[in-house]
C-alpha cells in the first residue's frame, strides 16, 4: 500500500462518514450542538421603525430649528400623535417612531429652550439614528442555516425567534482502546518498569472537545485474542479509536484483528511526521449501519496529533458541522527550523503576536514520545513534504489548538 498524503487520506475518511440522524433538542442543553433544520425569523424584528439613542423624534426636513415637544414615547408605549411639521417627540432608545417623523436627533445634539420647546441646530439624513424595522430580521429569513454550531449569539437568536425546542445532529458513540502489554493504568501503582497510559485520556479528552463523552474501554495486551475481544466491543460504536498496535511489528496485532471482525481498512500509512502508521477502516453492516475505526499511532504526539487531523473532522462531520477544519492562521517563524522532505510535518508551536502578526516558536524536543510538546502548545505548524527547511522569519501556516481563542492579555488598544 502506497503512502497517502494527509489530504488524501482526510478524503477518504469524510467520504466515509455519514451524517449522523437528529434529534430534537430544548434550548436551554443545545449549546455546542449543531442545527440540523434551518432557523426562521418569526416576525419582522424591530417590528417598527424604532429609535437608536435616547433624543427627540423629528421631520428631518425641518431641521435646524426650534420643536415644539408634543408627546413623550418610552419604549414599550405605542405613539398617540402624528408629527405636523414644527413638531416633535421626546423618544427613549428601542420607543417606536411617531407618524410623521424620519429621523432621530440624540439628546446630546439639542438644547431644551422651555418645558416644551427643543432647539436643535443641527440637520441630519431621513433615518438618522432609527433602527428601521425588519433590519435585525425579517419574517421568512433564514437566521441560522442547518450545519451552523450552536453558540451562545445563536442560542441568543433561537429564544428571539422562539425556538424553544429544534433538530440537532445526533451525538456519534466513540470508544477509546489502548493497546499494549507495557501500559500501565491510571489507577494502577506506579511500575517503573511499565509505560503509563497517556493516550486513553489524551484521546478522551480531544473528543469531549467536540462535545461528545467518550467510553473508554481500558488496556488491552499484544494477545489476538483478548484484542479481538476489546474491539468487538469497541465496534458496537460509531466510532472506535484505538491507540497502539498498527505498526509492522509482530505484536502489531490491530489491523489483521480488525479484519477479522469484519473492517474494510481504507489505508494504513499516511505520509504525515508525527503520524505514521495510522490506519483506518469502515465497519459496514447489512442494517446500512457503519462504524469507523481509526488505527491511532502509540506514540501520544503522534496519536494526538492523527486525532487532530482525521478523528476531529470525522466526528464533526458526522455530527452535521460544516466548520470541521481547525482554525489556520498565518504566523513568521521565531527561529529556523530543518526539515527533511518526505511527509508533511506537524510542529507543535507556541504563538505570541506582535505588531506584524503571529511568531510562532517550537514547545522544545519535537520526538513524538514527548507530550510536554503537545501540553505547552498552542498549534500545529504544517511543513509541506516538500519542504527542505525554513529560516527565521519565514511566513507558515498553524493549524491552531483548543484554548487558542483565548489570551492573556486584551490584545487590542483603544
Ligand atoms: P506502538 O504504536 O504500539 O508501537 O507504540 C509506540 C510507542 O507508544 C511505544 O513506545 C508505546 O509504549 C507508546 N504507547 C503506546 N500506547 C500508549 C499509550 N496508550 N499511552 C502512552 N504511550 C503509549
Ligand atoms: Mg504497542
Amino acid at each position: 500500500m502506497e503512502y497517502l498524503k494527509v489530504n488524501q487520506a482526510l478524503e477518504i475518511v469524510l467520504d466515509s462518514v455519514a451524517t449522523q440522524s437528529s434529534e430534537m433538542v430544548a434550548i436551554e442543553k443545545s449549546l455546542g450542538r449543531v442545527l440540523a433544520e434551518d432557523i426562521r425569523a418569526n416576525r419582522d424584528l424591530p417590528p417598527f421603525d424604532v429609535s437608536a439613542m435616547d433624543g427627540f423624534a423629528v421631520r428631518s426636513a425641518d431641521l435646524p430649528g426650534a420643536l415644539s415637544i408634543i408627546e413623550d414615547i418610552k419604549a414599550g408605549d405605542i405613539p398617540k400623535m402624528t408629527l405636523a411639521p414644527g413638531l416633535c417627540a421626546r423618544i427613549m432608545t428601542g420607543a417606536p417612531l411617531p407618524q410623521g417623523a424620519d429621523a432621530v436627533i440624540r439628546i446630546e445634539d439639542t438644547r431644551q429652550v422651555s418645558a416644551d420647546t427643543v432647539q436643535i441646530d443641527i440637520s441630519v439624513k431621513a433615518a438618522n439614528d432609527v433602527r428601521l424595522r425588519g433590519e435585525s430580521m425579517k419574517t421568512g429569513d433564514i437566521v441560522l442555516n442547518a450545519g451552523t454550531e450552536i453558540t451562545p449569539g445563536a442560542i441568543g437568536i433561537l429564544a428571539t425567534v422562539k425556538a424553544k425546542n429544534f433538530r440537532v445532529f445526533r451525538r456519534p458513540g466513540v470508544a477509546i482502546l489502548s493497546t499494549g502489554n507495557e501500559l500501565e493504568s491510571i489507577d494502577e501503582p506506579v511500575d517503573p518498569n511499565r509505560i503509563p497510559d497517556s493516550n486513553s485520556h489524551a484521546l478522551m479528552a480531544q473528543v469531549q472537545a467536540q462535545g461528545v463523552e467518550p467510553v473508554l474501554l481500558g488496556i488491552a495486551r499484544d494477545d489476538p485474542e483478548e484484542l479481538e475481544a476489546f474491539l468487538e466491543r469497541g465496534l458496537a460504536y460509531d466510532v472506535l479509536l484505538v491507540s497502539g498496535g498498527t505498526s509492522v511489528g509482530v505484536h502489531d496485532h490491530v489491523r489483521p484483528t480488525v479484519e477479522k471482525l469484519g473492517v474494510e481498512m481504507k489505508f494504513w500509512r499516511v505520509a504525515m511526521k508525527p503520524g505514521h502508521p495510522l490506519a483506518f477502516g469502515v465497519l459496514k453492516r447489512s442494517d446500512g449501519s457503519r462504524s469507523l475505526v481509526f488505527g491511532l499511532p502509540g506514540n501520544p504526539v503522534s496519536s494526538m496529533v492523527c486525532f487532530e487531523q482525521f478523528v476531529a473532522p470525522a466526528l464533526r462531520s458526522m455530527m452535521g458541522n460544516a466548520r470541521p477544519y481547525r482554525r489556520t492562521v498565518k504566523a513568521r517563524l521565531a527561529h529556523p527550523v530543518r526539515m527533511k522532505p518526505g511527509r508533511t510535518e506537524f510542529v507543535r508551536v507556541q504563538l505570541a503576536s506582535d505588531k506584524e502578526g503571529y511568531l510562532a516558536s517550537a514547545t522544545g524536543t519535537q520526538s513524538s514520545g514527548v507530550l510536554l510538546s503537545m501540553a505547552r502548545a498552542d498549534g500545529l505548524m504544517v511543513l509541506p513534504s516538500d519542504c527542505t527547511g525554513l529560516s527565521a522569519g519565514e511566513t507558515v501556516t498553524v493549524q491552531l489548538l483548543d484554548g487558542t481563542e483565548f489570551q492573556n492579555e486584551t490584545g487590542f488598544q483603544e
